[in-house]
Formats: C-alpha cells, structure tokens, sequence
C-alpha cells in the first residue's frame, strides 16, 4: 500500500495544500485542494473517497472530481464516510445550489456518484487495503481512519481535540506503524484550540501521554504562517515522540 501526501495543511497559499491523502492509485483519503495536482488521468481512477468530515477543507474537490471525470467512467465514484456526514453533504454541497446533486445524475439508478455509509469500528476491505473508521472530537461529526495494508498501519486523527477513544484504537492496534495527527495551532491559540475542537502543542502532549505503542508521530494541519512556531512548540513538549512534520508529496509504504 502507498499513501501518497497531496494536501496537510490547514491553509492555502503558494504550494499549501489542504488534507488530501492519495492510496494507491484508486482511493483518496479527504478531498482537500490536493486533489486539483492530479492530472486528468489520475483524476479517472479515483473509484473511491474516504472523508473524515464536512469541513470545506476536507471536502472541497469532490464536487470538481466528481463532475470532470463523471463522463469517462463506467462506475460511479464511492463517497465512504458517516451517515451524519452524508446528510451534511447532501444538505449543504450537493444540494443543486452549491452544486449538482451527481447522486441523480444522470438518474437515481445509474448515478456518477454513490454515498456508502461507514460506521465506528467498522472495516471496510477494498481488495487487501482495510479501512476502519476511528472516533474523533471535532466540531461537527468527524472521524479519522486507521488504514491497514496487512503488512502495518497507518492511524490518521482527522480534525480532532482531545481524543481518548482515538488512543485506545491506536494502543489496540496490532500493527502501527503510522501516526499523522492534527495540530492546528500554536499554544498561544490554545482556547481557540479548544473552541474550535483541534489540538495545540500542549494538548497534543497530553494527547501523546496516552499512547502506548512505538510509532513514527507526523503532525499535520498546521496553520499557514505559524509552522515554525508550532512545530518549536511540538519539539519541546511532546520531545519524547520525535514528531515530524508531515509534507505535501510525501510517501508512506506499507
Ligand atoms: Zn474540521
Ligand atoms: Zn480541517
């Protein structure tokens, strides 16, 4: 399994890009601004799309993906995430005045676009690859995925503030190799950490104290400007882990 990095910032701007993972050749994990580097052909593979949640940043290229490619392919695109999610999605994007609902067209029978509903603690297997939705504490319904090649795993957060459930998946999991969490802002942020249900240094310490597995930490979603700040910040209060920075066109195999 390859997960390649297209977006893991919490902003735009030069060559920022917001949360996109691509897998293999066929799924995306999140549809930020990453998606728009694919060319077209890479674009008509992608057959599925895992979304942790309904923040524009996470979502933002389904509804281009979807109506670029939809022409040229035979089977419509997967949309794997929440029920509560999929309502959001239905309700407020693909609702016919943000944008066509591709679910209906060209008809209900025969869509461009399918929703399938995910559920906590649940895998989904396409071909050897498993995805399990994971808890997340975020502002609106969320999750984050632990993704499973058979041979290691890599646990990504989503948008999330503190997490408990998150650490006992992670300290469960039988063989972690991965660990990309979120850390929105800077410890002079931390009540707008907390407001706005992310992490800052401090928490994602706290956070770190309860795991209990030997695994590579990245740290992504860091906001556009604050980068150097917030990973200084990350180096010294979470030093025991190492934490990296995660980077656009970075890639995990596994
Ligand atoms: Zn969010
Ligand atoms: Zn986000």
């Amino acid at each position: 399994m390859r997960v390649k990095i297209l977006g893991c910032s919490g902003g735009i701007g030069g060559d920022l890009r917001t949360t996109t993972m691509l897998i293999d050749d066929d799924i995306l994990l999140d549809a930020g601004t990453g998606v728009g580097d694919l060319t077209l052909e890479q674009l008509v593979k992608i057959d599925h799309v895992f979304i942790t949640h309904s923040h524009l940043d996470h979502v933002t290229s389904i509804p281009f993906l979807v109506d670029t490619v939809c022409w040229m392919r035979s089977q419509p695109i997967v949309i794997h995430t929440t029920r509560d999610t999929i309502r959001i999605l239905k309700e407020h994007l693909f609702n016919w005045k943000i944008w066509p609902d591709f679910s209906q067209i060209p008809d209900g029978d025969n869509p461009f676009m399918v929703y399938e509903e995910v559920t906590v603690g649940e895998t989904v297997k396409i071909g050897k690859r498993e995805f399990t939705a994971v808890p997340a504490n975020h502002v609106v319904p969320a999750v984050g995925y632990l993704i499973d090649s058979g041979n290691g795993s890599l646990l990504f957060s989503g948008d999330t503030s503190t997490n408990d459930a998150l650490w006992e998946v992670a300290n469960r999991t039988e063989n972690p190799r991965y660990l990309i969490v979120e850390t929105a802002f800077s410890n002079k942020e931390r009540e707008i950490a907390i407001a706005s249900k992310h992490l800052c240094p401090s928490m994602l310490a706290e956070e770190l104290a309860k795991l209990t597995r030997q695994v590579e930490v990245y740290i992504t979603h860091l906001k556009p400007g604050e980068v150097a700040l917030t990973m200084n910040e990350i180096e010294k209060e979470a030093a025991f882990w190492h934490p990296m920075m995660l980077e656009c066109g970075q890639v995990f195999e596994f």
